[in-house]
């Protein structure tokens, strides 16, 4: 069993953790700042152990020396990122798996929003840690990869279980259903999330994590290949690449 949180950092960055007390694990995925995540485990009384990184961006990365420097925790992250991360302890890349106290994590390559992203699976909790490839009702913005690039990440996410629970990188939700509901107003999943989005909101709440098969209904930037969405946008028949392609400019744009 693990207990999950979500701390929040930075304007609108997540920083996710899992503590997993039988096996003496508490790991973290993405500290942008180190003093957030501090305070929650000395309020907690846990010891750090592991420090995840998907991808170098700083508002994923600056808190890792505060956070090493104070726990010795391990440093695991991307290997196509192994000369832009400092001090990492252990490196991995696309298929690899590895232990970690009750659960087994893929390791998933995810280039798009990075060249060296990657995605970490974990198993049996059922957690996706999707960095910055794959937001609720979003998708991270190309800054060194192809739109073929990203549709392909994407995709290696969208085959995971329909209950995998999708822990991403930032909280956009709210912004990115504007934008979905701008080009697919009448999906009835994007509705049913809708509803939900209202709700976190209006608690204060995190609308993250999100469960990955609705994203699969509701996500326009996992519905490439549905033939009623390219219609929508005046691509029908036309390849899975170019309606994603469209897509993701069209939200490049957007200002809702
Ligand atoms: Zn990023
Ligand atoms: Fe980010």
């Amino acid at each position: 069993m693990v207990e999950i949180h979500v701390i929040p950092v930075l304007n609108d960055n997540y920083v996710h953790l899992w503590h997993d007390a039988a096996a003496g694990v508490t790991a973290i995925v993405d500290p942008g700042e180190a003093g957030p995540v501090q305070a929650f485990l000395e309020e907690r009384g846990w010891h750090l152990t592991h420090i995840l990184n998907t991808h170098h961006h700083g508002d994923h990365i600056g808190g890792n020396a505060g956070l090493m420097a104070w726990s010795h925790a391990t440093l695991i992250g991307p290997r196509a990122e192994i000369d832009r991360i400092p001090d990492m302890a252990e490196t991995y890349g696309d298929g690899d798996r590895f232990t970690l106290g009750s659960q087994t994590v893929t390791v998933f390559d995810t280039p798009g929003h990075t060249r060296g992203h990657v995605a970490f699976y974990l198993e049996p909790a059922g957690l996706l840690f999707s960095g910055d490839t794959l937001f609720s009702l979003g998708c991270g913005r190309l800054f060194e990869g192809t739109p073929a690039q990203m549709w392909h990440s994407l995709l290696k996410l969208r085959a995971l279980p329909d209950d995998t629970l999708v822990h991403c990188g930032h909280e956009y939700t709210a912004s990115n259903l504007r934008f979905a509901l701008s080009i697919d107003p009448d999906n009835p999943s994007l509705a049913l999330m809708a509803d939900q989005v209202a709700r976190s909101r209006a608690a204060n709440r995190p609308t993250v994590p999100s469960r990955l098969g609705l994203e699969k209904a509701a996500n326009p930037f996992l519905r490439a290949d549905d033939a009623a969405l390219a219609a929508a946008i005046g691509l029908a028949g036309a390849d899975p690449v170019a309606v994603f392609a469209e897509i993701r400019q069209r939200k490049d744009h957007f200002r809702g």
